[in-house]
């Protein structure tokens, strides 16, 4: 289907990432301040109006959905949901459904997330080492995503792991992760820390580990094969010629990938953020909420998407935070 929704860049827009929750059941160091407020529920998006805001962005041309947080299976009843949307699979319209979680709930899930259509999902995972993740992530429990893990690739998902890149934290697993995912037939993504949110008492600057290094220090031991990008989005990928997998970088810091962005993102309230690295933002609840019918809610979708800025502005090059955004990644959904 051609796509309704281009942007002034010319970039149309199939990628569409929802944010079904600000909560989670984490509390990782770069993302949360220990003590988060979380909104009140009315302020939340019903599972009814997440529905008609997804489809209604299907209807326009979006492709691909991927659905996240906060921590978006901690979100109740949210199998409704995809289960819901499993008729736009169906349809052929959506060409896929995916989730970014940390595997906490992966165990119950797994295989009612197949069943809904899900072929592919996103794990994040810093470290293999349980003392670690615990401090990292501060509430998590390793053992626990390690049986979400399990359970989700016995159900037959695809799983990629994600992993933040922090300095004096996981430099030192660079190779274990690597032989971890190739042992189970997982890709690996490394993340970049942004600037985002206020988290307390961490230290940005510190906690930054250059991709560059995470690069070069891989191909001390592996053979390096660039991929071409067929994203469309901030990843660049290399195989393994060792292993035949794939590791990819987000380096939303060190290269620009803004010119082939062709996604956006709405939190939990409806919030539509048309680029991860700016402020500007339009509200998709009013129009939801004003009318059964979707005509005003696609006019706002058209109108939000008219003002997607070329770009993001994070730079960490004078050695400064610049470009920092004051919403938490748990807010628009990482
Ligand atoms: N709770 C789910 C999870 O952890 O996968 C989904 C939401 S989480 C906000 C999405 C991704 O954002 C995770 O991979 C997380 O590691 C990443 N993330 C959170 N804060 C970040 C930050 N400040 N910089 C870079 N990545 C961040
Ligand atoms: Fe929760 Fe994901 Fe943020 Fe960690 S990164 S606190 S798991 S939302």
């Amino acid at each position: 289907m051609e796509s309704q929704l281009v942007d002034p860049f010319q970039r149309a827009i199939r990628y569409l990432r929802v944010s079904v929750t600000d909560r989670c059941d984490f509390r990782c160091v770069y993302c949360m301040s220990e003590k988060m407020t979380f909104l009140p529920k009315k302020e939340l998006l019903t599972l009814e109006e997440l529905d008609r805001l997804c489809s209604a962005f299907v209807r326009l041309g979006v492709e691909k959905l991927r659905i996240t947080g906060g921590e978006p299976l901690v979100r109740r009843d949210i199998m409704t949901f995809f289960r819901s949307m499993s008729r736009h699979i169906e349809s052929g319209a959506l060409r896929e459904i995916t989730i970014t979680t940390n595997g906490s709930q992966l165990e119950r899930f797994a295989d009612d997330l197949y069943a809904a259509g899900v072929r592919r999902i996103n794990v994040s995972l810093d470290t293999l080492d349980g003392e670690k993740f615990a401090r990292v992530t501060r509430w998590g429990r390793l053992p626990q995503v390690m049986r979400g893990l399990d359970a989700a690739q016995k159900a037959g998902l695809k799983v990629k792991l994600n992993a933040v890149a922090l300095k004096d934290f996981n430099d030192d697993e660079l190779l274990t992760l690597t032989h971890f995912c190739a042992e189970r037939g997982m890709d690996l993504t490394w993340i970049e820390v942004m600037p985002m949110g206020d988290i307390g008492n961490e230290d940005r600057l510190g906690q930054y580990w250059s991709l560059n290094d995470v690069r070069s220090q891989l191909a001390r031991h592996y053979t390096l094969t660039d991929l071409p990008d067929d994203t469309g989005g901030p990843a660049r990928y290399v195989r393994l010629e060792e292993t035949g997998q794939r590791i990819g970088f987000i380096t939303p810091l060190s290269h620009n990938f803004c010119e082939s962005c062709n996604r956006v993102r709405v939190t939990c309230t409806g919030e539509i953020y048309t680029c991860l690295g700016q402020e500007g933002h339009s509200d998709l609840r009013a129009p939801l909420r004003s009318s059964e019918a979707d005509a005003t809610l696609e006019d706002a979708i058209r109108a939000a998407i008219a003002l997607k800025p070329k770009g993001h502005d994070f730079d960490y090059s004078r050695q400064t935070v610049d470009g920092r955004v004051s919403r938490h990644m748990s807010h628009t959904g990482g």
